[in-house]
């Protein structure tokens, strides 16, 4: 009788030991729940919706070490997708509001919209996207209250 109920106890603690490497830990870190909440907004407003797709994914901040890579889309094959974002670069005092914007909407369009990277200029030489790569010479990246709109047009379209 004793054994059986160690066994019992003893299973249970690996099957929580399981679901904590195993499972899914999907969640938004509440520093960046307010710039993903924007994403659904705009995404709303233009009659789409991705909830449910963003439901399945781990948004974290993170320690990201590679060099000029500020966010990264992690497509997982046996377990949820995540979005990191650089913790360094957001807790910096000179991001702004529209940085972070910017980035968290970058990964998005990864993860959500699947979009790859493009790197097209305006007549102006700016970047007509938010899938700029960050480091091409094609464009200057410029993300303002002024082009704000038409480069979520783009994201979205
Ligand atoms: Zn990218």
């Amino acid at each position: 009788m004793k054994t059986s109920v160690q066994i019992f106890f003893l299973s249970l603690i690996s099957l929580v030991i399981w679901s904590c490497y195993g499972g899914n830990d999907v969640n938004v870190d509440p520093e960046l729940q307010e710039y993903v909440d924007r994403f659904n907004a705009e995404a709303n407003a233009r009659g789409l919706n991705f909830d449910l797709r963003i439901e399945e994914i781990d948004i974290s901040l993170a320690e990201i070490f590679s060099s000029g890579v500020l966010g990264q889309c992690v497509n997982n094959e046996d377990r949820n997708d995540a979005i990191q974002i650089d913790e360094s670069y957001w807790k910096e005092p000179t991001t702004t509001d529209l940085d972070k914007e910017f980035v968290v909407f970058h990964e998005l369009g990864h993860c959500v919209l699947n979009r790859g990277h493009l790197n097209t200029a305006d007549v102006d030489g700016i970047c007509s996207s938010i899938m700029y790569n960050g480091n091409s010479t094609n464009c200057n990246l410029e993300y303002n209250a002024e082009n704000r709109e038409d480069l979520i047009d783009e994201l979205f379209q």
